[in-house]
């Protein structure tokens, strides 16, 4: 980083990436923005409350917990209740192992980036923080496709023709479905048991037991 991207970054200035940087301050005693630079995503988990989450108590900043009448929850370190999965930030402190950001909050960051010259590194580190994030985030309402294991069938959907619940449009050439071993299309077929079958009769039949569930 050059002295001239610091300055850069250290003045600009939106309301929610400012209401982040103070909370780190805060909490951290350090240049909010310099801590982004030095905090490493961990994990990305779907808990509520912290005793969804025991044995992360002790781990994770205090400023993180907080307490109303319905009992104990997490927020972001910014100071806004505005997380609704945990994005744990792995951080180099006595005290604590992890702060939480919100997902909010880390859009916020990575737009922010987006109009800032230079800092190409921080910018890049962002970026993938927040791409992990949405791809987590598209798996709570994509199931992955049986053949290529993309996330791109809608959960709460019921597809008309039934194999696009299992396969995506990518893997189908009108009722022609992808095999899920060698990847050749196959006409979609049920197993006596309702079953959708995954295989082409080759890969079936073959005599590699592993290849069949
Ligand atoms: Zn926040
Ligand atoms: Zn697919
Ligand atoms: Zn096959």
């Amino acid at each position: 980083m050059t002295n001239n991207e610091i300055v850069e970054i250290a003045k600009a200035t939106s309301e929610v990436y400012t209401r982040l940087t103070r909370g780190l301050e805060h909490i951290t005693g350090k240049n909010g923005w310099m801590v982004l630079f030095e905090m490493e995503l961990a994990s990305y988990v779907k808990a509520k409350t912290p005793d969804d989450l025991l044995e992360m108590e002790g781990r994770v900043c205090k400023d993180n917990l907080a307490e109303d009448e319905q009992g104990k929850y997490f927020k972001c370190a910014c100071g806004k209740n505005h997380i609704h999965r945990l994005t744990f930030m792995e951080y180099d402190h006595p005290d604590f192992e992890y702060i939480i950001l919100g997902a909010e909050c880390i859009k916020t960051t990575d737009d922010f980036m987006a109009k800032i010259s230079g800092i190409e590194n921080f910018k890049e580190k962002v970026k993938k923080w927040y791409k992990y994030i949405k791809d987590e985030e598209r798996k709570l309402t994509h199931n992955a496709c049986i053949a290529c294991g993309k996330y791109d069938i809608q959960k709460k959907y019921k597809y008309k023709k039934e194999w696009r619940n299992l396969w995506c449009r990518d893997c189908c050439i009108y009722d022609r479905v992808k095999c899920v071993c060698c990847g050749d299309y196959r006409d979609f077929k049920k197993d006596w048991k309702g079953n959708a079958m995954r295989y082409c009769p080759p890969c079936y039949f073959s005599s590699t037991p592993s290849a069949v569930p």
